[in-house]
């Protein structure tokens, strides 16, 4: 093959690196053609706008952000929004496509997006945000679209920001479009189970690696990095599974009890503390770097990208690593894991039960209708679990990682949809058969 292997890009722990890195290993195995490879790498289209906002103390500040859109070849692009300091054009290009591969390995009929803007939230007013919102709307109103580019929540954004971003966008339209966002609160047309969808997935796939493990869930013991929407859902329920949670964590640090943490208190101590868990006596402290090495079952990263790498990948005691986070571990720790024998659950199937629920609420905007809880959860459970037997299936097959099996399965499914699409391909009695035209 060509193509050239991706080039390194200067700094450290780069996420566009990363999952150019991954890309490129399943690219290889596909034996993808050079044509293909280059319009998958590329994103669709990127761009960059300036948010001047009036502040509460009378001063102008502006604000910079970002959309990227990666691929809209399996239908309009999906992805959350973003607000954090550190966010960049690379870290949301990297996390775009990973919208792509995660929708396309779960099968649901969406390209991939992510937004962000560079802006500390915990820092802002409940009204500089909303004017943030709505500048960025404002900014981004022929990107969005029900049939185009639909937002969701991420990182430092929730229903609040959705609900602004759904007013504004449907004010400069003339009529209420709920459609164009997702994650939105239910009565604007939210859908029951949201919220806790990205957790939920995490429990459903952490259950399903365990099963293929022979581990019994009631003897599984999990540290949980990150405690945030995704870390303290993924920790009740599956502690109402039976797993015993011994060591939960966030900014102010990591908490330990080989008894197991008692996640109820865990949540009511950190929502009635601004949302962090600092001083919470229910656990010994420890460091966060000292929760990732602890020796239990299973780890679940659900914090940030990058905090499993060569420095530390050697250290890992866990048997299984479910990636709740959006890539919470860097390319080069792969390999150390695959040598020690640390099976992983790649995030682009491990989390991909928020963007599931996600469509589901999208569907029910676009029939005037709501589903139960049980048939979200339902469904989406059903989503995961048979995403997770065919990635499992593959690996199996080649003898190859969950992650590079997954990417496998995402872009097969993209190229050959491309494929079709551009008329290079013809049916030939199911699409297993499809096969370039004479
Ligand atoms: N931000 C979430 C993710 O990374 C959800 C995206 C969505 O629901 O569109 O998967």
């Amino acid at each position: 093959m060509s193509y050239k292997e991706p080039a390194p890009i200067s700094h450290d722990k780069d996420p566009l690196e990363s999952m150019m890195k991954r890309f490129h290993v399943a690219a290889e195995y596909l034996n993808l053609d050079e044509e293909i490879y280059n319009v998958l790498k590329s994103s669709v289209k990127k761009i960059i706008v300036s948010l001047p906002i009036s502040m509460d103390d009378g001063s102008i500040r502006v604000f910079e952000g970002y959309r990227v859109i990666h691929s809209n070849i399996l239908g309009p692009s999906k992805g959350g929004l973003r607000y954090d300091a550190n966010v960049d054009l690379n870290e949301v290009t990297a996390l775009a496509a990973w919208m792509t591969w995660k929708c396309a390995v779960v099968d649901i009929p969406y390209g991939g997006a992510k937004g962000g803007v560079k802006c500390n939230p915990h820092e802002m007013s409940q009204s500089e945000l909303e004017r943030l919102t709505r500048a960025y709307t404002q900014a981004m109103h022929d990107v969005f679209g029900p049939d185009k580019d639909i937002p969701a929540p991420d990182m430092g954004t929730g229903p609040d920001q959705m609900a602004w971003l759904m007013d504004e966008y449907s004010r400069a339209r003339g009529t209420t479009v709920n459609a164009v966002v997702t994650g939105k609160p239910i009565i604007l047309g939210g859908s029951v189970g949201r919220i806790e969808a990205t957790g939920r997935g995490v429990m459903v796939s952490t259950l399903a690696a365990l099963t293929k493990m022979k581990i019994n869930p009631f003897n599984a013991t999990i540290a949980i990095q990150g405690f945030g929407n995704v870390g303290s859902w993924a920790a009740l329920l599956l502690k109402e599974r039976g797993c015993k949670i011994v060591a939960i964590s966030d900014v102010s640090g990591g908490y330990f009890n080989k008894e197991g943490i008692d996640i109820g208190k865990a949540i009511t101590y950190k929502n009635e503390n601004d949302g962090v868990l600092e001083n919470y006596g229910g656990g010994k402290k420890i460091s966060n770097e000292d929760l990732l090495t602890l020796d239990v079952d299973v780890l679940i990263p659900a914090a940030l990208e990058n905090t499993i790498t060569e420095k530390n990948a050697d250290k890992i005691k866990a048997k299984l690593i479910v990636e709740g986070a959006n890539g919470p571990t860097s390319h080069e720790a792969d390999s150390i894991l695959e040598k020690k024998g640390v099976i992983a659950v790649p995030d682009i199937l491990a989390n991909a039960g928020g963007v599931i629920v996600s469509y589901f609420e999208w569907v029910q905007n676009r029939l005037g209708f709501k589903w139960t809880k049980n048939r979200v959860y339902r469904r989406s459970d059903s989503i995961i679990k048979q995403a997770f037997n065919n990635v499992f299936a593959i690996s199996n097959k080649y003898n190859i990682s969950l992650r590079t099996a997954a990417y496998i399965a995402a872009i097969d499914k993209v190229s050959r949809t491309y494929r079709y699409r551009d008329g290079s391909f013809t049916f030939q009695k199911n699409d297993k058969d499809s096969q370039r035209r004479k």
